[in-house]
């Protein structure tokens, strides 16, 4: 028995998927007849075919998913993840300069105010540009992440030289590196420029 026994227990995974020839599946059923170890492989085995078309079902369902994402990303610009993130990190730097203008309640009013003159006026336009971003990037737009390119760079840099050589009439801030504030608007401009860049530099599919 027991040859025959190690010979039929090759065929049982081939007998369970129905890959058999009548020949040798008719070999298998006589030996399983007589063979509590055998039955019990086939048992287990038994749950292989509906794995395989759970999982062959599942996989499909997955790639009709995918194509039907990969569809709509030919035509948007980024995952809805990063355009929020990007959407986020834009309003972000408007956030923070409206604060450091004192241009929200309590500690102020919008649209806050700042000196000199030329840096509010930046300041506003920062602040404008920055919702507008956001909103192109929640409407999908690319234009978002062109306009998120100045709103990260712009109010990075003026940060750098207000800190270094001072800018016009503004010299008040030079070697103050520690601000909690600036801190975290070098951060998220850091990060918003990267974001921008590496979705613009995705190859336009
Ligand atoms: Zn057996």
């Amino acid at each position: 028995m027991s040859s025959e026994h190690q010979d039929v227990r090759l065929l049982l995974g081939a007998y369970v998927l129905g890959a058999l020839e009548d020949a040798d599946s008719g070999r298998v059923q006589d030996h399983l007849s007589g063979c509590q170890l055998c039955r019990g492989e086939v048992a287990e085995l038994a749950v292989l075919p509906q794995l395989l078309r759970r999982r062959s079902t599942s996989t499909m369902t997955g790639s009709t998913r995918t194509s039907a994402t990969g569809a709509t990303s030919s035509t948007r610009p980024g995952s809805t993840a990063l355009l929020a993130l990007g959407a986020l990190l834009c309003l972000a730097v408007t956030y923070i300069h409206l604060a450091d203008q004192g241009g929200y309640p309590p500690s102020g009013w919008f649209p806050g105010d700042t000196d000199p003159q030329y840096i509010k006026i930046g300041y506003y336009l920062l602040e404008a540009g920055g919702v507008a971003a956001a909103l192109l990037l929640l409407l999908r737009r690319r234009l978002g992440w062109v306009l998120a390119l100045p709103i990260a760079a712009g109010p990075f840099i003026g940060y750098v030289l207000t800190r270094t050589t001072g800018l016009p009439d503004a010299t008040d801030d030079k070697g103050n590196w520690v601000g909690t504030l600036g801190i975290a608007s070098l951060i998220v401009e850091a990060l918003l420029f990267g974001l921008a860049w590496g979705q613009l530099r995705r190859p336009a599919d």
